[in-house]
């Protein structure tokens, strides 16, 4: 995951709660992108910040470091090595055509494209084979670069040894939380997010503000459940009183108001737990850099054991 700054709901539900069920399954690694972050900002003191806030995130969220090693991307110069070989292996054809980079150039309104946004997939492709990643667990839009893995490590075994795993994209079930303002995804750019960190008071100042069916504009007037985002959060965090509020929408006996009060009352109580260990870790600073370096340690450990092979195989050692 990039690191973009504090999480919001959307990272919660899209991603974070898969990754720590997917703890039991599998060794998980959790890889701070901050040199993916640099496509589009280059004030690494303010990347440092954000990594620090979004790994405070994930081990609020139940991430556990002691199994899942939890570790910064530029702390591991094997990805820049990795990336750089995996680099003569793709063509810039293939990479020009990716459609995650067609959308997050238009989405982003990048005039000019770097280098660093064609080689995206390569650098992510040596973040997932450094580790002989197997699974990946991702959003819809990142299975092209899934696939573009695939296709450099099939490419690398097949030119010297084999070394790497084909590895698959795991879709989450419940990928995208709609934002506040009923665009189709939470996000940071966009202003229309709940962040994990959010008081009880903050939530519901911004659910107040959460777009709802408008076409019920006062209590008494029926609402279509199905189109309003207020629906779907208590879909996903209020599931118990799902039937009442779609009854209650519907007949036009619940009004929007009440609706939205209840919804963010909810989610702070959703995330109650989360508020709380967040508390504990940012006032033991210590505590989560030291989470950091032990993660960096043991991923470096893994990374430097693949080197050593990929080196072999390529006879550069
Ligand atoms: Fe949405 Fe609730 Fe209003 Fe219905 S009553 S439109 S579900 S906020």
């Amino acid at each position: 995951m990039r690191p973009t700054g504090k999480l919001h709901l959307g990272h919660l539900v899209g991603a974070l709660e898969n990754w720590v069920a997917l703890q039991g399954e599998f060794q998980n690694y959790h890889l701070i992108a901050d040199y993916h972050a640099l496509t589009t900002n280059l004030d690494t003191a303010e990347l440092y910040q954000n990594s620090i806030d979004m790994l405070i995130d994930w081990l609020a969220a139940g991430i556990d470091p002691k199994k899942s090693p939890v570790f910064r991307q530029s702390q591991i110069k094997e990805h820049a090595e990795l990336h750089l070989l995996f680099s003569m292996l793709i063509t810039t054809a293939r990479l020009e055509r990716n459609p995650t980079l067609k959308e997050q150039v238009r989405d982003l309104n990048i005039e000019n494209v770097i280098y660093g946004h064609l080689g995206y997939p390569v650098l992510q492709s040596a973040d997932i084979l450094l580790y002989k990643g197997e699974v990946v667990p991702v959003g819809e839009d990142q299975v092209p670069h899934v696939e573009i893995t695939r296709e450099i490590a099939r490419r690398f075994n097949a030119q010297y040894r084999e070394i790497f795993p084909e590895p698959e994209a795991r879709l989450t079930k419940f990928a995208r939380l709609p934002g506040l303002d009923g665009n189709m995804k939470m996000s940071k750019s966009a202003g229309n997010t709940i962040l994990l960190s959010d008081s009880p008071e903050e939530i519901r100042a911004k659910m107040k503000k959460a777009v709802t069916d408008p076409l019920k504009i006062r209590k008494g007037d029926p609402g279509r459940p199905e189109i309003c985002l207020v629906f779907t959060y208590h879909q996903k965090l209020n599931p118990t009183e799902v039937p009442e509020v779609a009854a209650g929408c519907r007949s036009g006996a619940l009004g929007c108001v009440d609706c939205k009060l209840n919804g963010a009352n909810h989610i702070a109580e959703y995330l109650a737990p989360i508020r709380e260990q967040r508390a504990h870790f940012e006032s033991h600073p210590k505590e989560v850099t030291a989470i950091l370096h032990d993660g960096e340690t043991r991923a470096r450990n893994v990374a430097r054991e693949t080197m050593t092979e990929v080196r072999d195989a390529m006879k550069l050692g």
